[in-house]
C-alpha cells in the first residue's frame, strides 16, 4: 500500500479539507468503509466525493489506480474528472492525472467486459449494438406486430426499462401491471417483442450482439460466476465512489454489488429529491436504504447550499416541503450560504408569445448589465416548448443553444411537416382561419392524432406537431389573409432566421437535461398546470408518484439558479386564445398570484379587430370558432339536411379533383355555410375560409345547393 512522508501528507491533508465545512469534512475524513452523503442540491456533494478520493489517496489508504468513481451520464463523469484534475493543484498528485478512474457505469462495464470476456466466454467475439432500433423492428416484424417507427422506439424504451429493472420478458406483463406503468402497446405484445429481441441478438456465426444493458449484465455475471475473475477484479479495485446515487437502476446496483463482493469500501452521494428518471428504472431506494444495508456506515447530511442565494434556496425549500408520498420522508432543509440576491420573480402572461417576449427582454437586460449569455438558461418541461423561445430570442438578437434536443425546426417531425406542407401548397388553397384545421388534417398522417397518443416518442412527436399548428393559429390571428404559400414562406423564414447553435449563447434546455448544471440566471417557463405537472402525470391521479416526480422536476429547476430566478406561465397558448390555464399547482401558496414587477409585456404584434360570436357576441379565439362565426359551445342553427347535401357534393368534387375532401372545404366551413345560408357571392365570401379562388371554383355549386333549401 502506498504511503506518503508524514510531514508532506499532513500539509496536503490539511489543504484538502481547508475549504470544506464540518459536515463535508466528516464525510471526507471518515475511515475506510461505507459512507453515505444524503444532501440537497448545491450542498457540495460532488465536491465532497472528489475530495474524499484525494484524501484517501493522500492518507495512503488506497492507490489512485485502485479507486473507481462512477456516475450515470458522461457529462457528470466529465464534471468529476474536472474536479479531480483541479485537486492536482493542491498537490494531490495522481488523483487528477487519470490514475483515478472516473467514468459512467457503462464505460466501466465495457472496459471490464473487454478484458474478461475471452476468459469467461472463450473465442467467440461480441459486438456492441449501438442502437436497438433495427433488431427491435425485426423482432416486432417476426412477432407479426405492426409497429410504426415511433412504436419501435417506444418498444426499445420498454425493453431498456425492463432490463434496467432486471425484469425478464416472461415477468414483464405482471411487472408493468404492478407499477401501473404507462406503456405504448399491449404488455403481452411488448413481452413477445422483448423475448424475440433477446433471442435475435445471439448471432448464428457465433458473434454475440450486446446492447448497453448487456454490458452491465455480463459484467455482473462474469464476476458473480467466476471466482478467478472476481478475485482478479477485486485485487485491482478496492474503493468505490458513486455520484448521483439516487439515479441507480437495479441493474447498475447489481454490478456495484458484484464489484464490492463482501467488501464495504463504498461512498455514495445523492439527493432523493432530485429523482427525476424513475421512468427509466432509476430508484432512490438504494440510497435511502444504504444505512440499513451497511449499519456501520457513516451517514452525513449536508444542509448548507453554496450554489444559490438565500432567496432561491428559500423558494426551493418551500416547493419541496410540500412533497408527498414515497420520497417525502427524505426532506432536507437547505440553508443558503451566499450573499442575498434578488427575490425570485413570478410572471403571469396572457399567452406564450407574450411570456417568451418578456423573457427575451429580461435576458437582454441581464446581458446588458453584465451577465454572460452562457450563464443564463431558459428551462422548460418538454422540448416542444423551445420553439416560442427560439423565436423570441432570435427576434431579440440573442444567441442561444438548445441542449438535450435539437432546435424546433430541426426536429424530424417538423422537417417532415414542412415537406408535407410544401407538397400540399399547390393543391391546398386555404386562407386565413381555414388554414389551421387544414394543416391539422395534413399533419395527421405524421402523428397529429385527435387524441394525445400513448408512448414517449409518439407523444413528443404529437406535441411538436401540435406546437406547429399553434404557430399557424398565431400567424393567422396576426394576418387573417394568410394563405398556404405565404404561410410556408413565413415558416421557412422563421426556420432560416434561427441562429446556428453557439457554445457561448443562452442555454435552452428541458428540466431533465439541466440536472447537475448551474447558471447565474435561470428562467423557468411554461409553469402552467397541465405542463408542469404534465397532463399525462395528472392522468395518473393528483396524488400519484408521477405527479410527485413532476414536483421534483420543479425543485431541480429552481436549484439550478445561482442568483437570478424567474418563474412564469401563460394563461393561453396563443395570442387571443382562451385564457383557460392556471399556474402550476406546485406554486399554490408559493407564488403571489400576481404579475412580475414590470408587468407582463404586450403581445408581440398588434392584431386586427377581434372576431365575435354571432350568437352571444363574445370574442372568438380558436380557429374553429372563428370559422363557424360562433363559439363552439353556442347553439348551432345548422340545416342538417343541407349539411348532408354539402358533404355529399364535397365528396364527389374531391373525387373528381383527386384531392382529399378537406382541400375542397373543411367540415367547419360546410357547417358555417349550412348555418348562415349565404344568398349571394358576397355572403359566401364573408365566411372565413372562402377566398376568391374557392368562390370562383365552387361558388355556383354551393349557392345552388343553398338556394334549393331557402
Ligand atoms: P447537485 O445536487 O446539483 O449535483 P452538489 O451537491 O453536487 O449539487 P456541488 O456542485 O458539489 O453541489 O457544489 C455546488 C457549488 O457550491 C459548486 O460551485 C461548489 O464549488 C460550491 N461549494 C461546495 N462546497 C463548498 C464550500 N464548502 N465552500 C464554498 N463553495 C462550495
Ligand atoms: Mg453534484
Amino acid at each position: 500500500m502506498p504511503s506518503q512522508a508524514p510531514e508532506a501528507s499532513s500539509t496536503l491533508l490539511d489543504r484538502l479539507i481547508e475549504d470544506l465545512d464540518d459536515e463535508q469534512r466528516e464525510a471526507v475524513q471518515a475511515p475506510r468503509g461505507p459512507v453515505c452523503v444524503l444532501a440537497g442540491a448545491g450542498t457540495g456533494k460532488t465536491r465532497t466525493i472528489t475530495r474524499r478520493i484525494a484524501y484517501l489517496v493522500a492518507a495512503g489508504h488506497v492507490a489512485p489506480g485502485q479507486v473507481l468513481a462512477v456516475t450515470f451520464t458522461s457529462r457528470a463523469a466529465g464534471e468529476m474528472r474536472g474536479r479531480l484534475r483541479s485537486l492536482d493543484e493542491k498537490g494531490a498528485d495522481g488523483v487528477g492525472t487519470g490514475a483515478v478512474q472516473a467514468m459512467t457505469f457503462h464505460a466501466a462495464a465495457r472496459r471490464q467486459l473487454q478484458y474478461f470476456w475471452p476468459r469467461v466466454v472463450g473465442d467467440t467475439g461480441w459486438e456492441l449494438l449501438d442502437s436497438k432500433f433495427g433488431v427491435v423492428a425485426q423482432a416486432a416484424n417476426r412477432a407479426s406486430i405492426q409497429a410504426s417507427t415511433d412504436d419501435v422506439r417506444d418498444l426499445a424504451g420498454e425493453i431498456e426499462w425492463a432490463k434496467s429493472s432486471l425484469i425478464s420478458p416472461e415477468a414483464y406483463p405482471a411487472a408493468v401491471a404492478e407499477v401501473s406503468r404507462d406503456i405504448p402497446l399491449d404488455a403481452a405484445k411488448v413481452a413477445k417483442v422483448y423475448a424475440g429481441y433477446e433471442a435475435m441478438k445471439a448471432r448464428r456465426d457465433g458473434t454475440t450482439l450486446l446492447d448497453f444493458d448487456d454490458l452491465l449484465l455480463h459484467t455482473a455475471a462474469a464476476i458473480e460466476n467466476d471466482a478467478a475473475v472476481a478475485q482478479e477484479f477485486r485485487d485491482r479495485y478496492r474503493c468505490f465512489v458513486v455520484d448521483e446515487y439516487q439515479d441507480v437502476t437495479p441493474l447498475q446496483q447489481r454490478v456495484l454489488n458484484a464489484w464490492l463482493g463482501e467488501r464495504d469500501d463504498v461512498t455514495v452521494v445523492g439527493d432523493a429529491n432530485q429523482t427525476i428518471y424513475s421512468f427509466t428504472g432509476a430508484t432512490p431506494g438504494y440510497l435511502l436504504d444504504f444505512s440499513r444495508r451497511f449499519p456501520e456506515a457513516a451517514v452525513v447530511r449536508l444542509e448548507r447550499d453554496y450554489r444559490s442565494t438565500p432567496q432561491v434556496v428559500s423558494l426551493a425549500n418551500r416547493v419541496i416541503s410540500m412533497a408527498r408520498g414515497r420520497m417525502a420522508g427524505s426532506k432536507l432543509h437547505l440553508i443558503g450560504q451566499r450573499d442575498p440576491g434578488p427575490t425570485p420573480t413570478f410572471g403571469e402572461y396572457p399567452d406564450e408569445v407574450a411570456e417568451a417576449t418578456a423573457v427575451a427582454k429580461s435576458i437582454k437586460k441581464l446581458i446588458r448589465e453584465g451577465t454572460a449569455p452562457a450563464e443564463i438558461a431558459v428551462l422548460y418541461r418538454i422540448n416542444a416548448q423551445s420553439e416560442v423561445y427560439e423565436e423570441a430570442l432570435t427576434a431579440a438578437g440573442v444567441a442561444f443553444q438548445v441542449r438535450g434536443g435539437e432546435g424546433f425546426f430541426s426536429r424530424q417531425e417538423i422537417r417532415q411537416a414542412l415537406v408535407a406542407l410544401q407538397r400540399a401548397a399547390d393543391r391546398v388553397d386555404a386562407v386565413g382561419a381555414d388554414l389551421p384545421p387544414v394543416i391539422r388534417e395534413l399533419l395527421e398522417p405524421l402523428g397529429l392524432t385527435a387524441e394525445e397518443p400513448q408512448g414517449v416518442r409518439a407523444r413528443e412527436r404529437w406535441e411538436a406537431l401540435a406546437a406547429l399548428v399553434e404557430l399557424v393559429e398565431e400567424e393567422v390571428a396576426l394576418r387573417p389573409s394568410l394563405d398556404t404559400r405565404s404561410l410556408l414562406a413565413e415558416l421557412r423564414q422563421r426556420a432560416d432566421a434561427r441562429h446556428p447553435p453557439v457554445v457561448q449563447g443562452v442555454t435552452l434546455a428541458s428540466l431533465h437535461a439541466a440536472k447537475g448544471l448551474e447558471w447565474d440566471a435561470v428562467f423557468l417557463v411554461g409553469l402552467a398546470d397541465g405542463t408542469l405537472p404534465i397532463s399525462h402525470a395528472l392522468a395518473r391521479g393528483a396524488d400519484s408518484e408521477q405527479v410527485e416526480e413532476e414536483r421534483r422536476l420543479l425543485y431541480v429547476g429552481i436549484t439550478r439558479a445561482r442568483v437570478h430566478l424567474a418563474l412564469s406561465w401563460a394563461l393561453a397558448r396563443t395570442p387571443g386564445g382562451r385564457q383557460g390555464r392556471r399556474p402550476s399547482r406546485f406554486l399554490n401558496g408559493v407564488a403571489p398570484q400576481a404579475t412580475s414587477d414590470d408587468g407582463p409585456s404586450k403581445p408581440r404584434r398588434q392584431r386586427g379587430a377581434t372576431p365575435r360570436c354571432r350568437v352571444c357576441n363574445g370574442a372568438l379565439s380558436t380557429s374553429a370558432s372563428i370559422m363557424l362565426r360562433r363559439c363552439e359551445t353556442c347553439p348551432s342553427d345548422v340545416d342538417e339536411e343541407l349539411l348532408a347535401q354539402l358533404k355529399e357534393w364535397r365528396l364527389e368534387t374531391s373525387k373528381e379533383m383527386k384531392v382529399p375532401a378537406y382541400v375542397v372545404f373543411t367540415d367547419n366551413t360546410l357547417i358555417a355555410i349550412a348555418e348562415t345560408l349565404p344568398a349571394d357571392e358576397a355572403a359566401l365570401v364573408s365566411i372565413p375560409g372562402i377566398g376568391a379562388r374557392k368562390l370562383e371554383q365552387f361558388g355556383p355549386d354551393v349557392l345552388a345547393l343553398v338556394k334549393g333549401r331557402r
